[in-house]
């Protein structure tokens, strides 16, 4: 009997009808024959309340109970989802974390999944019931509720996927599938039939939310057959897959954006051994990522530095560097919370020419200033002013004509 993991994300389970509706398409993937897991999220927008509940009692929530408050979005949803299904006399039975077993280690607020114990699980597909999980949430090793990050509900579905060896794993959304960017901001972006893994990460990492990055981490890994569609249609979705050479032959296949960084720079700091490594170690040992990083050539024996690290870290990572900048003799900080990262992605990229020059040059003809620059194998990314974000996105997403599906990549 084939096993197909399904997850539903907030929009999907945002009401009640909703929530009826998608169980009926759960419902017919039973009756069909198939062992049915579905994981679910909170309903839309419920995280973000239960966020801003903590901060009404606390400036600073303490993350372990964070966590236990934002758990119960998912465990709302659970209940009621294998409520529905038995009230039209479906056997099904919720579970949460703990229950499906599904450990972490005790970074709260952004724990890893470290193991499932999926003997749970299996006891309840061989009694023939539709398996529904929590998502976002695990339980560390003495028993504590973790959750795995925003997003995180797509991390349970796939890593659930890979410990049943499960055949299938849908993760069904508000759109209809992983689009050359996000149909949102451009209305010509386009559905992707297919994207290879490691394109996918870095999409994911770049700022394309439609599955969070871990998820397509562990799919890649496992060799997880995952696939991204809509609940609200029935159309196929997008397979998220091995890269093949057909994928190759397309140049750039998607832009992503993210306006989660802010940037800040250090000038006129002495250019010696070891400040770099002492600014560094400083921030990485509080945890804070730190994500672009660029020092000039030195001049006179100082040099500029410039990096970026999550909005939400901005403060500490003054704080640190603050008094460390003074020691070091550093000249100024200067932080900048109002830019946006703009970034194209493709495979393509790889062994052919030009791409750069062209993002640039589109940028330039809208007089949009590039700030930083980064660039990996498969993606060159831009820090611009914030304001300039959805006109940047849809200017490369024409000038690489992203809108026409084309078997061949070009330039021209
Ligand atoms: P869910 O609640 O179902 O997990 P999310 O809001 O996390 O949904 O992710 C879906 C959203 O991702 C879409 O509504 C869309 O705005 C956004 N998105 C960003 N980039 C892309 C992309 N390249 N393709 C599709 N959707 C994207
Ligand atoms: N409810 C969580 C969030 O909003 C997890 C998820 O939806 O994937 O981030
Ligand atoms: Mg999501």
């Amino acid at each position: 009997m084939p096993l197909i993991v399904q997850k539903y994300g907030g929009t999907s389970v945002g009401n009640p009808e909703r929530i009826a509706n998608v169980a009926n398409r759960v419902v017919k993937g039973w009756r069909d024959g198939n062992r049915m897991v579905v994981v679910l999220s909170a309903m839309a927008g419920e995280t973000d309340r239960l966020i801003n509940l903590g901060k009404e009692l606390s400036d600073d929530p303490d993350p372990r109970e964070l966590d236990v408050l934002l758990a119960t979005g998912e465990q709302v949803t659970v209940s009621l989802f294998s409520m529905f299904l038995k009230s039209q006399g479906i056997p099904a039975t919720s579970l949460l974390s703990h229950q499906a077993r599904i450990y972490t280690n005790q970074a709260y607020g952004r724990a890893r999944i470290v193991g499932i114990d999926t003997a749970r699980i299996r006891e309840e597909l061989k009694k023939g019931r539709i398996v529904i999980v929590a998502g976002f949430q695990g339980v560390d090793e003495v028993g504590n509720i973790t959750t795995l990050g925003r997003g995180g509900s797509d991390t349970t579905a796939v890593a659930i996927a890979a410990a049943l060896k499960a055949d299938l794993c849908e993760i069904y959304t508000d759109v209809e599938g992983v689009f050359t960017t996000d149909p949102r901001v451009c209305p010509k972006a386009r559905k992707l039939d297919r994207i290879s893994y490691d394109e996918m990460l870095e999409m994911a990492s770049l700022g394309a939310k439609v599955l969070e990055i871990r998820s397509v981490g562990f799919a890649k890994r496992y060799d997880v057959p995952l696939c991204v569609r809509s609940s609200f249609t029935d159309r196929p979705g997008t397979l998220v897959t091995k890269e093949d050479k057909d994928m190759e032959d397309i140049l750039v296949s998607g832009v992503a954006f993210s306006k989660n960084d802010a940037r800040v720079t250090l000038t006129r700091l002495p250019d010696r051994p070891g400040i770099a490594s002492r600014i560094f170690n400083t921030i990485g040992d509080a945890n804070i990522v730190v994500d672009m990083i660029i020092q000039n050539t030195s001049i006179d024996g100082f040099t500029d530095l410039t990096f970026t690290v999550p909005k939400g870290d901005l403060k500490k990572t003054l704080e640190l560097i603050g008094p460390l900048t003074r020691e070091i003799n550093a000249d100024q900080i200067h932080s900048d919370e109002n830019i946006a990262k703009i970034s194209i992605v493709g495979v393509g990229m790889r062994n052919n020419a030009g791409v750069a020059s062209r993002m640039f040059s589109t940028l330039a003809a809208q007089n949009i200033n590039i700030m930083m620059i980064s660039t990996s194998e498969i993606k060159i990314s831009c820090v611009i002013e914030d304001k300039y974000t959805e006109l940047a996105v849809r200017e490369l997403h024409d000038a690489f004509g992203l809108e026409v599906a084309r078997p061949r990549g070009t330039l021209t």
